[in-house]
């Protein structure tokens, strides 16, 4: 029934988040783990980051690139909605929707649905509708154009010709998780990073524009050193609630489903 092609088009985990950069910092340890165990994973950048205080769109593209082989993501790519003014409206739901049929991710991490940045929890709400729609059989993408950025070639592979993209059948991905760390609650999971927390470091500090020590911004942008101590910082403490070293923090909505009492992670006391 299916028009796509063999299933290793499909992706096992979709990321999505408001920036370039966002990924790195929220569940970039998670898609390292993902892909060293042969699934194949994929970041969706909801804006090209053209407002950054420092480096421009195409700086911010080209450090994505280094950052996503860093991260051995198998696909990225960056949509065109306003940097600082992601907002869930239809056609946007749509472009993500577009996105969500092409890649058919089994599982979806979207940020969480609160927090400091208005971009950050609109995409959570954005991300979670348009899993939605994407699942709707009458679904009419009409002329919405995707106008993505310009990803390499490598990073399109398994990519469908945007030609096809309104024939592409209904798709709702299996899960739908978020990571919590932009913001002060309780996680229902994580996942132990212990033995990835350098390579996702690097993986961060591949946005060279944006976190290398220089002038510009020097009164917004905090050294690299306190970068580091920060992002440590947070990763031993969802550590610590996980029994290891260095964890990244997420949130089900669902109750966890156990067969087996003995198997049950984390000590209690
Ligand atoms: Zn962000």
């Amino acid at each position: 029934m299916s028009t796509l092609p063999a299933s290793d088009a499909a992706l096992d985990v979709l990321a999505i988040a408001a920036h370039r950069d966002d990924v790195e910092q929220t569940c970039g340890g998670t898609l390292l783990k993902m892909a060293q165990r042969g699934r194949r994973t994929g970041i969706l950048d909801l804006t090209q980051g053209e407002m950054g205080t420092r480096g421009t769109a195409e700086d911010r593209a080209r450090e994505a690139e280094e950052a996503a082989k860093i991260l051995r993501v198998s696909w990225r790519q960056a949509l065109d909605i306003p940097d600082g003014r992601v907002e869930n409206t239809f056609e946007n739901r749509l472009k993500v929707a577009r996105v969500i049929r092409e890649q058919r991710p089994r599982v979806v991490i979207l940020p969480y649905w609160k927090g400091r940045h208005p971009d950050h929890y609109t995409a959570s709400t954005l991300g979670y509708e348009a899993c939605f729609l994407a699942g709707l059989a009458k679904l009419d993408f009409g002329a919405v154009s995707l106008n993505a950025g310009d990803p390499p070639a490598a990073l399109r592979a398994g990519r469908l010709q945007e030609a096809g993209a309104t024939k592409l059948p209904p798709y709702r991905p299996f899960k739908i998780i978020y990571a919590t760390i932009y913001y002060d609650v309780r996680p229902t999971f994580v996942v132990d990073i212990t033995e990835l927390f350098e390579t996702r470091f690097q993986a961060l500090m591949a946005y060279k524009s944006q976190f290398s020590d220089q002038d510009a911004g020097k009164d917004l942008f905090p050294a690299q050193a306190e970068i580091r101590a920060r992002i440590e910082a947070m990763a031993r403490f969802y550590g610590l609630l996980g029994g290891v070293t260095y964890t990244e923090p997420f949130l089900q909505k669902e109750v966890g489903l156990v067969e087996d009492l003995t198997l049950i992670p984390v000590k209690s006391i």
